[in-house]
C-alpha cells in the first residue's frame, strides 16, 4: 500500500544503524535513494550495493552534515545524479556523556554542531528545491532525550528538544508550499551509538527494565514510521512528533 515510486529520498547518516535501515525500507517502498555519512566509506558502499541489488538507484556522499561546504556539496551532487528531492530524513546524529559541572566546552559545541546545526544546514538547502516542486516531506530524528530530558546528556536531550521546535516552526512555515515537517522520537534503539553502554547485561537489563513493552528494539522498528511519515499515508501530518519508544517516555 506504501509506494514511493518516483520519489528521491536523501538520508543523513545512512551508513549504520537507524539510517540504514530507512534507506533499505526506502528501497522496498521503490524510492531511489542517496545516503549520507560521516567516514565509514565500506559500511555506505554496503547500503547503496544492498539497494542497487533491490533494483533502485542509490548513491552515499561523504561529508560532515555540521560544515556548511560539505552539506552544500552534499545537496548539490544529489541534484545533477537525481535531478529532484522529494524526502529529507535528517537522520545523523551523535551521542556522547556530559555531567554539566565538568562538560567540555568542545562536547556541547560538537553536539550542537552535528545534532542541530547540521539539520539546520541541510534543511536551509533541501527546502528551496522542495519549495519549487511545490512538494515535500522533512522527517527529523529527534529523541525521548528532547522529549524528557536525559541526565548526564543535556546536550543530546537540548539539541534533540530544539530539533522539535525546527520541526514545529517550519511545519507551518512551510506548509503553503505542501511540504510536511514531522518528527521522529526513538527511545533506545540497538544500534552501533549504544553499543559500548550495552556491553553491560546489567545495564541492558536495567533500560528494558523501563520500556513497557520489555524489549530493545532494531532499527528497523524506527524506519517503519520514518517510511509512513514520507508516505501518502501521512498527507495531513505536519509539525508532529512521532513517539517510537515501546511507551518509555511515558514511564521517564
Ligand atoms: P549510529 O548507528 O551511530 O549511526 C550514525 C550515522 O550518522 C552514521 O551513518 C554516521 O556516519 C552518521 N554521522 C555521524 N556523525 C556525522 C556527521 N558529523 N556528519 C555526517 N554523518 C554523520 O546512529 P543511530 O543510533 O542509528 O542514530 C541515528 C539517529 O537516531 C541519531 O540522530 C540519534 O541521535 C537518533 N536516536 C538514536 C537512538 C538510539 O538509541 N540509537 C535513540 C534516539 C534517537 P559514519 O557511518 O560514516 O560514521
Amino acid at each position: 500500500m506504501i509506494d514511493l515510486k518516483g520519489r528521491v529520498a536523501l538520508i543523513t547518516g545512512g551508513s549504520r544503524g537507524i539510517g540504514r535501515a530507512t534507506a533499505i525500507l526506502f528501497a522496498k517502498a521503490n524510492a531511489d535513494v542517496a545516503i549520507t555519512y560521516r567516514s565509514n566509506d565500506s559500511a555506505a558502499n554496503l547500503v547503496v550495493e544492498e539497494i542497487k541489488n533491490m533494483g533502485r538507484k542509490a548513491i552515499a556522499l561523504k561529508g560532515d552534515v555540521s560544515k556548511s561546504s560539505d552539506v552544500k556539496m552534499i545537496v548539490k551532487e544529489v541534484l545533477n545524479y537525481f535531478g529532484k528531492i522529494d524526502i529529507l530524513v535528517n537522520n545523523a546524529g551523535i551521542w556522547t556523556y556530559g555531567a554539566i559541572g565538568e562538560m567540555p566546552e568542545e562536547i556541547w559545541d560538537e553536539t550542537m554542531n552535528v545534532n542541530l546545526k547540521g539539520v539546520y544546514l541541510i534543511t536551509n538547502e533541501v527546502v528551496p528545491i522542495m519549495k519549487k516542486q511545490r512538494w515535500g516531506r522533512i522527517i527529523n530524528i529527534s529523541s525521548t532525550a528532547g522529549q524528557r530530558g536525559e541526565a548526564f546528556h543535556s546536550h543530546y536531550a537540548a539539541s534533540k528538544g530544539a530539533i522539535i521546535a525546527f520541526t514545529k516552526s517550519l511545519a507551518v512555515e512551510l506548509a503553503k508550499f505542501n511540504i510536511l515537517v514531522n518528527c521522529v522520537a526513538p527511545g533506545w534503539v540497538n544500534t552501533d551509538m549504544c553499543a559500548e553502554v550495552f556491553k553491560d547485561p546489567a545495564f541492558v537489563e536495567q533500560v528494558k527494565s523501563t520500556i513497557p513493552l520489555g524489549r530493545i528494539p532494531e532499527p528497523e522498528e524506527i524506519a517503519g514510521p520514518i517510511l509512513f511519515l514520507a508516505s501518502d499515508l501521512a498527507n495531513w501530518i505536519t509539525g508532529a512528533t512521532i513517539s517510537v519508544n515501546g511507551g518509555s517516555v511515558l514511564c521517564g
